[in-house]
This record gives structure tokens, sequence and C-alpha cells, in this order.
């Protein structure tokens, strides 16, 4: 099954309803940054409600930028997703692996909370808005329901999940997450206070094979569809764009390539692809640099 939100609403139009799976494009993700389970998780969950954030943005061209800093051994982590539903992210250390007594991966271990939640919204046409929220637990899914709430005003209940297979590959990922409009009621606003306490986690419905339709018409019998997005793993970078931003290294930095380094090896932080340039094309980027 291919990854995809849905979007819907329902109590008389009082709830706004997100849901997402995101199971390829968590494992597209392990896979570029080489991720063990704990930083995979921490990735996925960021991943994932980035996706569902971009998924009401209206241009193909906007992107929201979700970077997650809480001073734990995890490092930053970054996600980015844009109007057309195209995803790419990282983490600064992809090699931890905490487990809780429990059995669950530890993500606030990974993560820590002595930071911030930053989320960049970038229309393309004029000044980002940036809103910034202090993390809660480093849980993600906590910190984002505290962002929605004082950065946007927005009361939400925010639930996001990976399940990493023993072999370490993506079992299942999604998220679920539930806005009250203003015009919410009490009663609306008890009926999903109670459905939080008793909700399965969304990735474990997912890995049963559940349809995200038929989940959210479980907790939102009067639920009304109204969308549905497809999103995928997704990084633009190309060897061309790379050859661009050397020609904006001081003659000096270019020569310095040339000669002592015979070459240069860039790295897409995004996705951790490497593009080399041997010395010969390093020499063309100079030669282009000084014509242009
Ligand atoms: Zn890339």
């Amino acid at each position: 099954m291919n990854d995809e939100i849905v979007i819907a609403e329902a109590l008389n139009g009082e709830v706004r309803i997100h849901i997402a799976r995101t199971t390829k494009l968590v494992e597209e993700a392990r896979k570029h940054h080489n991720c063990m389970p704990t930083s995979i998780a921490a990735l996925g969950r960021t991943l994932t409600a980035t996706s569902i954030m971009a998924s009401d943005l209206k241009n193909n061209y906007e992107t929201i930028t979700c970077i997650i800093n809480g001073n734990g051994p995890s490092g930053t982590i970054l996600a980015q997703a844009n109007g057309e539903g195209k995803v790419r992210g990282f983490i600064g250390n992809p090699g931890l692996h905490y487990v809780r007594e429990d059995g669950h991966l530890d993500v606030a271990r990974a993560v820590g909370v002595n930071g911030n939640l930053t989320v960049i919204r970038d229309s393309g046409l004029k000044e980002a808005f940036t809103g910034v929220a202090p993390l809660q637990s480093g849980e993600i899914g906590d910190d984002f329901t505290y962002y929605f709430a004082i950065s946007e005003q927005i009361p939400s209940v925010v639930g996001v999940g990976v399940l990493v297979d023993v072999d370490y590959s993506i079992k299942a990922s999604g998220g679920l997450i539930y806005q009250l409009m203003p015009k919410a009621t009490e009663e609306t606003i008890v009926y999903c206070e109670e459905l939080a306490k008793r909700q399965k986690p969304v990735s474990t419905l997912i890995s049963e094979g559940k349809d995200l339709e038929d989940i959210i018409i479980d907790y939102f019998p009067d639920a009304k569809i109204l969308n549905h997005r497809n999103i995928k793993w997704y990084c633009d970078c190309s060897k061309e764009k790379f050859a661009y931003s050397l020609m904006t290294l001081a003659d000096e930095d270019l020569d310095e390539l040339i000669e002592e380094d015979k070459g240069a090896e860039v790295r897409c932080e995004y996705c951790n692809t490497f593009y080399n340039f041997s010395t010969q094309e390093l020499k063309e980027i100079k030669a282009k640099k000084i014509n242009g």
C-alpha cells in the first residue's frame, strides 16, 4: 500500500482529522541515512507530523520545515515537506538504539527535552513564518500537540508512531491528528479527550492492514472524507545544484580542492547522497565562475 494522507471532518465540522500512512517514506529515510531503530523512530515521527502539516498547503512549491532540537544524543532532527507531498529529512545521529523497560523504543531519551520544536512555513512569496515551542517530552507527538496549542492556537491530539521490525526495516509508520475548530462544543471536546485515551496507536492499526478511511469512521462515525493526498520520500538535490553552489566558493578554496584534494566529494544533508567532482569538473566550475 502506498503512503497517503486522508483528510476528513466530523462531529458537525467541529473536528478536523488527518491520518497518514508513512511506512514507505520512513523506510526510504532509514535506508538513506542508515538509521538504527530509535533514530528512525524519532525521525519517522517527525517526518510523519511534518507530512500531515504540509498536506494543507495550497501550492506545490510551499514548504513546511520542522526542526527538533532537544539537546539529546540524537542531535538535530529536521523534516521538510512540500505541497506536492514530497518529504525529506535527517537526524544528526542515526546510530541510536535505546529501548525502554517496557520494550518500546526510547525516543525521548534520544531526543532530549531541553530545547525547541521550530516550524518554518515558507509560502515562497513573502517572508517565511516561524513558530517555536519548547519541547514537552521529546516523544515528538506531545511536542507537536503543544506546538499547535501555543503557536497556532489549535487544540489538537497528535499521535505519531513507527514500528520497527526485527530486521530493522519499517513494519508500519503513521500518524493521526485531530484538531478542534473554534466552534467546538464541550461535548465534542470531551469526546475527543476520551477517544485520545482509548485509541490504539495508529502504527499498530496500519501494521494490521487497516484502511485509513475505516480508522477514521471507526473513531468518528459521522466523518466526511474531504481529501486524499499522496506522499513520498523525495529529495530534489542533484549534481548540477551542487556544482552551482561550488561556484560560490572563493578561487583559493577551489584551487585547494583542485591541487591538494584532487577533487571534491559533497554530501546532501537531507538524503545523504554523495556527489563526486573530479579535478577537471572543478576546473570547469572555476572557469564558468570567472566567465559568469
Ligand atoms: Zn538530497
